[in-house]
């Protein structure tokens, strides 16, 4: 047994000596605590909004400050992304005196309540730069749509921070989830420290289909090439500035898709805590150079059932 943990918490390495994290997607202290026992390298999304439902009041920034705390705590010297409030529109919250939406996918969801709401956003902000040590915790924005909203947030932390008396800054990411961030990533890697693409809405959004309608379930796949593109995109923007690329979308855990996600120069992938050993495993098998080679020629096939069937020929599970 003893073996096999030490093993768990082994990196992820092709076989030519590239390197992908392999983080989690989680919500709790207890999912931070699976996933270090999957061999997990660090968090790559907490999504806070576990926090903020069921209850009459907001939580107060002591309450999230301490389930901040404790998810870092038991990390043992990992690192959390941790993302800010993604309410509204399709999840309302009793206490945000939004009104009702037409269009809830398109309207006040993600960073947008936030700005609608600033003591919301400040009062997290403020219980994230509580957490020790700072360097841990990592934020990150949900759907930004252009580096003006960035850029906001990063002068609001640095006030909030500086009221705090703190002289360091944690390091401030964004979610690229919307087409206009994946065009505009070199804009918005110019003033973040990382991205990291939700695929899941990113698909949502440039396909024009809800994620949750069952007859587009078959074409909504983060593999088509559309959203293929505006990931090499991403990539492109991040790479001019030097900062890295995630990818904490369902995408991530999709083992046909990860020969290509490596290829498409992605280097961490936030995954479901119960598939962090298998996405390791299978990094270890590939070549990032061929992975390199081949997704250049796969991003033109036409389908993303294309691209999933030749994908899945390349690259057959061990
Ligand atoms: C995404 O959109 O891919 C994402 C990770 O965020 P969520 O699923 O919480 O919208
Ligand atoms: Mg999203």
């Amino acid at each position: 047994h003893a073996e096999a943990l030490a093993k768990v918490g082994l990196p992820a390495i092709t076989r030519d000596g590239h390197r992908i994290e392999v983080a989690a997607n989680i919500a709790t202290e207890t999912d931070a605590r699976e996933s270090v026992e999957q061999g997990a390298d660090g968090v790559g999304l907490l999504r806070t909004e576990l926090l903020f439902v069921d209850r009459q009041d907001p939580p107060t920034e002591g309450e999230q400050l301490a389930a901040y705390q404790a998810v870092i705590n038991a990390l043992d010297g990992r690192s959390a992304i941790i993302r800010t409030l993604d309410a509204g529109g399709d999840k309302p919250l009793p206490f945000l005196p939004f009104p009702k939406e037409d269009n809830p996918a398109l309207g006040l969801r993600g960073i947008r309540s936030g700005f609608a709401e600033p003591e919301l956003l400040d009062t997290q902000l403020r219980a994230l730069l509580g957490v020790t040590p700072l360097s841990a915790c990592k934020i990150m924005l949900p759907m930004v749509s252009d580096a003006e909203e960035l850029l906001f947030v990063r002068k609001r932390l640095d006030t909030l921070a500086s009221e705090m008396g703190l002289t360091e800054r944690p390091s401030l990411g964004v979610m690229v989830e919307v087409p206009s961030a994946a065009l505009l990533a070199d804009q918005l890697a110019r003033h973040a420290d990382f991205l990291s693409l939700g695929t899941n809405d990113l698909t949502q959004y440039t396909l024009a289909m809800d994620r949750c309608h069952s007859g587009f379930a078959e074409k909504l796949d983060g593999l088509h090439p559309a959203v293929l593109r505006l990931i090499a995109k991403t990539v492109e923007g991040a790479t001019r500035h030097g900062k890295w690329v995630g990818i904490c979308g369902a995408l991530a855990s999709d083992l046909d898709a990860l020969p290509i996600l490596v290829g498409l120069g992605v280097t961490e992938l936030s995954v479901s805590a119960g598939v962090v050993a298998e996405v390791k495993a299978k990094v270890r098998t590939l070549e990032y150079e061929a992975c390199r080679r081949q997704t250049t020629v796969l991003m033109n096939l036409t389908s993303a059932k294309e691209i999933r069937a030749r994908a899945r020929a390349l690259w057959p599970d061990a």
